[in-house]
């Protein structure tokens, strides 16, 4: 008998050939989240979850005694509860590197948005005001020269800095493990500690996974280190920024604006960030390519096939589990 399975939300079925040949699929095929009601009574029989950003706690995990395999669609998995499923030797695997390339591109949207203004000359023109060409008009920032602060410098993070190089900015990078000098050296990214990077930067972007460590990272301290007139990006996760320091931040002119794809309280977004003129503001659609969703549809696929069939599979979260089994 095929293996079940339950995918939670509508992802790109050109990924999911596979899936559907080799397993009984109940596919959710709808863009709303499923009530949890309905989601405890989906779970009950299943192999396998394909979990599309959908919170997957203990209580869920209860009631899929079955559940062998939560097949993240995402890199960041801190809507799973990854020691939940390690206790039960469910395997949490993620789609790493297919999402890197699309959410460096919209990070690059961000800071080009937010320092040239666009969103803001855009609102003008529509509200019909009479178009005038100004010299103080819109005046923006520019990027060559200018020093770009990454937090993170994992994939998404290198792949930020890689095109800051090519608009001739300058790149600092902290993270909790430096990288070789020599590395640092080659590439023209160096190391900072997180106080001398904020010091130092124009611009700031944000590229941690959230975890109990970098819940709030930067908060009222960190942007009061920041440079006045600098601008912060956030494409990783909300909670890394204290949304409430991050307002004061903007309207006290520490910062002279912020691209944001994340929230705090997803999908509520802090009213005054609505308000603010230099604010630009994304609804979490980092990945949101045709190419990255099918390609993370196939990665998920084939993250969970492998483990229904006894396969270790490329993206383990918790590969603690194997040994687990092994004892
Ligand atoms: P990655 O390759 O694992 O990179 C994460 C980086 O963060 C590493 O450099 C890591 O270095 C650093 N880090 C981890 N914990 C830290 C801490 N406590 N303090 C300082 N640095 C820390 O991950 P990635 O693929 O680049 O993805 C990064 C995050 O982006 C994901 O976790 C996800 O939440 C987010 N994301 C968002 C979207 C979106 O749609 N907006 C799309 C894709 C990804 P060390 O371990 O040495 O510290």
């Amino acid at each position: 008998m095929k293996p079940k399975v339950l995918v939670t939300r509508n992802i790109p079925r050109d990924g999911l050939k596979e899936l559907f040949e080799k397993c009984q699929v109940d596919y959710h095929d709808s863009n709303e989240l499923l009530s949890t009601e309905e989601l405890f009574e989906r779970v009950k029989e299943i192999d396998g979850l394909l979990c599309v950003g959908i919170r997957t706690d203990d209580e869920l995990m209860n009631h899929a005694p079955r559940l062998k395999v939560i097949s993240n669609y995402g890199v960041g998995y801190d809507n799973i509860d990854v020691e939940a499923a390690t206790r039960r030797k469910i395997i949490v695997t993620n789609t790493p590197d297919v999402v890197t390339e699309a959410t460096a591109e919209l990070t690059f949207s961000l800071i080009l948005a937010v320092t040239r203004r666009i969103a803001e000359a855009d609102r003008i023109l529509r509200s019909k005001v009479p178009f005038r060409w100004g010299p103080m008009q819109l005046v923006g920032f520019e990027l060559v020269g200018k020093t770009l602060g990454i937090i993170g410098f994992g994939r998404i993070g290198q792949a930020v800095a890689r095109r800051a190089k090519a608009f001739g900015m300058n790149v600092i990078y902290y993270q909790r493990t430096p990288r070789d000098k020599s590395v640092d050296s080659s590439e023209s990214c160096y190391y900072r500690p997180l106080e001398a990077l904020l010091k130092e930067s124009d611009i700031v972007s944000i590229h941690v996974p959230l975890t109990k460590d970098t819940h709030h990272l930067i908060g009222e301290e960190q942007f009061s280190m920041m440079k006045k007139g600098s601008y912060i990006i956030n494409t990783a996760r909300g909670p890394v920024v204290d949304e409430e320091a991050l307002v004061k931040a903007l309207k006290s002119g520490i910062l002279a604006g912020a691209g944001l794809d994340v929230f705090e309280k997803e999908p509520h977004i802090h009213p005054e960030l609505l308000e603010l003129d230099n604010t630009v503001l994304t609804p979490h659609i980092g990945t949101s390519t045709i190419d990255t969703r099918i390609a993370m549809a196939k990665m998920t696929a084939e993250n969970l096939i492998a483990v229904l069939e006894g396969k270790r599979p490329a993206n383990v979260v918790n590969p603690e589990v194997y040994s687990l089994t092994e004892n």
